[in-house]
């Protein structure tokens, strides 16, 4: 058996001068490369199967033995299946709260991780897969720009592993206190870079030096939120939370807070295999583009991008879009130019989107605590409206579950001007303020991270 090959986006874009890339790779070439030469997105070029038996058999399971079953059917002939288990094992070793609000209405809590947002979930297991996959005798340097919650999942997800180094990218002074001392301390094999400039120029930086043709015997890879390592690890915790809640036979409707709709993704494949939904809804905040495509068959990016308090949503062209419109038959570009558009028919029979504004937001914060006693952070509180919000339109709907994707103590100013209090750091995060670290400080001057990088490097 060959196994499941990928392909990419790009591949049918038929325009002068543009070299689609129409090969498939290897799951680890995939993995290696995060996105095809093309700059598509790359795709499994099948979905498996996971059968209504397989899945009843999966109730009671432990989390990390689902990771491992579902996992197993993309990865059957890259990883070992033992091999597999330890490293689910491994990653998914805290707890995932599955709390009520009412009736069967529930806030599965992904924010129990190392660093507390849901981007723990796909950095862990990413992190695994590259230290298994990675030739044995070469080193391998991941190089990411972040403007906050994903470099923190990715550095600690990477600290320890042996032959790999980690460099982050992060502009000084557009992260909040706290992420920057969950930045700045995690050390190890993780090096921290403070930009003086602003994300842009980060993600710049990171660009030119993939670019260089000087720093190829480097064996740079990125570790960003479109290599498709990423995705696979995000349909876990949608199994996991139906397994615990349905009943034989139910569908479940389920709201993921979205913002480049990697999570909402993991969703739509994980219906692809069996995962039986009764709709996929979409929240997003101000950045309305894709409940907008939906309702008048348009798509039009949002450039610039609106600020909104959910500020890990702040998207204006979701880079994951490009695979929904693959599964639904459409192409579109990194820019956001439409090739092909999809069938909007049947994505509205599967799919329901809402935007939520920054109003919305708040209040859904305020209520559900008053009323239900939750507490929600600005991202988990779009996930709920947009919950409402389909109740609204829709009728209710019984077995509920709205995705709570960071912790409430990431945003200690907004809930306590709401709630007037502070929520409690989680365990992983208790000691954060009073921990050390000083970061190396980088201008923003590409010959300056070119030099830093091969110095560093060649002393090792
Ligand atoms: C990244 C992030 C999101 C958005 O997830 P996507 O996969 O980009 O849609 C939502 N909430 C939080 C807290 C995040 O960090």
């Amino acid at each position: 058996m060959g196994g499941i090959k990928y392909y990419s986006t790009n591949r049918n874009i038929n325009e002068a001068g543009f070299v689609p890339f129409k090969g498939l790779v290897s799951f680890k070439d995939a993995l290696m490369m995060g996105q095809a030469p093309d700059a598509g997105l790359f795709m499994p070029e099948r979905i498996p199967n996971l059968s209504k038996g397989e899945l009843e058999d999966l109730r009671g399971k432990r989390y990390f033995e689902l990771a491992h079953t579902i996992l197993e059917k993309f990865l059957y002939s890259d990883i070992d299946s033992d091999h597999l288990l330890s490293l689910c094992k491994q990653a998914y070793n805290f707890k995932i709260p599955i709390e009520r609000v009412h009736d069967r209405k529930y806030v599965m809590r992904l924010d129990q991780g190392p660093t507390a947002s849901f981007k723990d979930f796909a950095a862990r297991m990413m992190a695994r897969l590259m230290g298994a996959l990675k030739d044995e005798n070469k080193e391998l340097n991941i190089l990411v720009a972040t403007s906050g919650d994903t470099g923190s999942a990715v550095g600690e997800a990477f600290k320890g592993l042996s032959g790999i180094n980690v460099f982050i990218l992060y502009p000084e002074s557009e992260v909040s206190g706290r992420q920057k001392k969950q930045l700045d301390t995690i050390g190890d094999n993780v090096t921290t870079l403070a930009v003086d400039g602003k994300f842009d120029d980060c993600q710049n930086l990171v660009k030119m030096a993939f670019q260089d043709k000087d720093l190829t015997c480097l064996n740079l890879t990125s570790a960003n939120s479109i290599n498709i390592g990423r995705i696979l690890p995000q349909m876990i915790y949608f199994f996991y939370a139906y397994l615990e809640k349905s009943e034989e036979g139910e569908k479940a409707l389920i709201s993921v807070p979205s913002g480049n709709f990697g999570n909402s993704l993991g969703c739509e494949f994980g219906r692809r295999m069996g995962l039986p939904l009764h709709k996929l809804i979409m929240a997003v905040n101000e950045n309305d583009e894709f409940p907008r495509f939906l309702s008048n068959g348009q798509y039009q990016k949002l450039s610039p991008s609106k600020a909104c308090i959910s500020s890990a949503m702040n998207v204006g062209h979701p880079s994951n879009l490009a695979r929904f419109f693959e599964l639904y038959g459409g192409t579109v570009d990194k820019s956001g130019k439409v090739h092909k558009y999809p069938d909007i028919n049947k994505m509205k029979a599967n799919i329901y989107s809402t935007s939520i504004s920054d109003q919305k937001t708040r209040d859904t914060i305020k209520n559900v605590y008053e009323k239900y006693k939750i507490v929600l952070e600005p991202h988990g509180a779009v996930g709920w409206a947009g919950l409402e919000s389909y109740y609204c339109d829709n009728g209710d709907y019984p077995l509920s579950i709205s995705l709570e994707t960071a912790h409430p103590a990431k945003f200690p100013e907004e809930v306590n001007s709401l709630l007037g209090f502070e929520p409690e750091l989680p365990d992983s995060m208790k000691d954060v303020d009073r921990r050390q670290g000083c970061p190396i400080r980088l201008e923003n001057d590409y010959l300056k991270l070119k030099k830093f990088l091969e110095s560093t490097l060649e002393n090792k």
